[in-house]
């Protein structure tokens, strides 16, 4: 593998590897099928909805040698959607096939302790953050109220962190935390807004990114991404460049996001890498010529990156958990489909979890202000059920 050419094309026909089978992972086979790709995916779960696109799939452990060798034997290269696979993992693939992102990426991802170092020795701006190997050292932690206390792995969702805002929580907060350390312990910043760009980089000199998108989470899970943010011409240039220069300095080709806080003062902090496509970019298949799927794949067969362009503002809600179940309910499903503009995404998933992701409706249209209010509209309707 070796001695792969970085710039050789996988030919059309050929099998792209996925290593993660959600929603993310389902949407890059639809995007490899119409491009006339096959697909192998590789997830835990039997059930995985991106399986629903494979013509080949594998239920072992991330850990199994066994599935590892049959895996890059059916796949021509490969790709993931989840942060969390093992670096273990992609290691072993990148010794038998192309992997993008490969496991630099992923080893900085996964951990918020590399990440976080990663970012500051490049001098890419993060919040004030200490990090914690025992409970015990929280209570000397020097930044000033209040903090967020993350895992430095396997959180998502929000899951693996405590807010923090006086002595007491401290000292309740060294009582909750447990199991492996480290922890990162952040400040809380007041950010104006959230917002995430994704990029895709060639490996070699050329780079495309969206346009900032704007989210808004719940409970530390996304609930709505509008897209374009609603921030200047000069902060949307920054951002990108921002996270640009984020990629850069990783410097593997794929796609990523770059999720960040807009200050007050203007000023853009880094708050996570994802090196795959996002959750906040699924509007990207029907709002630009190009969506960050497309991207994804071009990345990894070695196709030249586009510049995606934006047909029309949109506004995207996530379905969560038990809404779902009222999205199904033919009354609402009837009320959200009378609206020409909106559009609705069902992920696949077997079991409704409360605040799982399980599918989301996309608003497009000239108006941002109507596309925001019918999501909101369309939000309250799904949280009656
Ligand atoms: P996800 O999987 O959704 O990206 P996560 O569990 O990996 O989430 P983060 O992205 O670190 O965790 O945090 C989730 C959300 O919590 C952020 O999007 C933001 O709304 C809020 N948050 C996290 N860190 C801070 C901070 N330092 N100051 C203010 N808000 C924060
Ligand atoms: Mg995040």
């Amino acid at each position: 593998m070796k001695f792969e050419d970085p710039n050789s094309v996988i030919p059309l026909g050929s099998t792209l590897g996925m290593l993660g089978g959600g929603q993310i992972g389902g949407f890059f086979a639809e995007a490899a099928l119409r491009f006339g790709y096959k697909v192998a995916v590789w997830d835990p779960s039997p059930n995985a909805p991106a399986k629903r696109f494979a013509t080949v799939s594998f239920d072992a452990p991330f850990d199994d040698p066994a599935t590892l060798r049959e895996f890059a034997d059916v796949s021509d290269c490969a790709s993931l959607e989840w942060e969390n696979v093992p670096v273990a993992l992609t290691d072993g693939l990148e010794k038998l096939i192309r992997v993008r992102p490969g496991s630099r990426s992923l080893g900085l991802a996964q951990d918020r302790t590399k990440e976080k170092g990663f970012l500051t020795d490049h001098r890419i701006p993060v919040t004030n953050y200490a990090v914690i190997e025992n409970p015990s050292e929280l209570g000397a932690v020097q930044l000033e109220l209040p903090w967020i206390v993350k895992t430095a792995t396997l959180g998502y969702d929000g899951h693996g962190q405590w807010r923090v805002s006086n002595s007491q929580e401290i000292a309740e907060t060294e009582k909750v935390l447990k199991g492996d350390g480290p922890w990162v312990v952040e400040q809380v910043v007041s950010y104006r807004i959230e917002l995430s760009v994704v990029v895709g980089y060639d490996g070699n000199a050329g780079f495309e990114s969206f346009p900032p998108t704007e989210n808004i989470h719940e409970n530390g899970i996304l609930r709505i991404s509008i897209s374009p943010g609603r921030i200047s011409e000069e902060i949307a240039r920054r951002a990108q460049d921002l996270a640009k220069d984020v990629v850069k300095n990783i410097g593997e080709p794929g796609v990523f996001c770059v999720e960040m806080f807009l200050l007050e003062n203007e000023d853009l902090l880094v708050n996570e890498i994802a090196p795959r496509p996002h959750n906040s970019g699924h509007h990207t298949i029907d709002s630009f010529t190009v969506s960050q799927y497309e991207l994804q794949i071009r990345a990894l067969v070695g196709l030249p990156l586009v510049t995606p362009q934006q047909i029309t503002p949109s506004v995207l809600l996530n379905v969560l958990g038990e809404e779902y179940t009222q999205l199904t309910d033919a009354k609402t499903t009837d009320w959200i489909a009378e609206n020409r503009n909106a559009r609705i995404y069902s992920y696949g998933k077997p079991d409704v979890r409360p605040g799982r992701k399980m599918g989301h409706i996309l608003f497009n249209g000239p108006s941002q202000e109507d596309l925001l209010s019918a999501a909101l509209e369309t939000h309250k309707m799904l949280a009656k059920g």
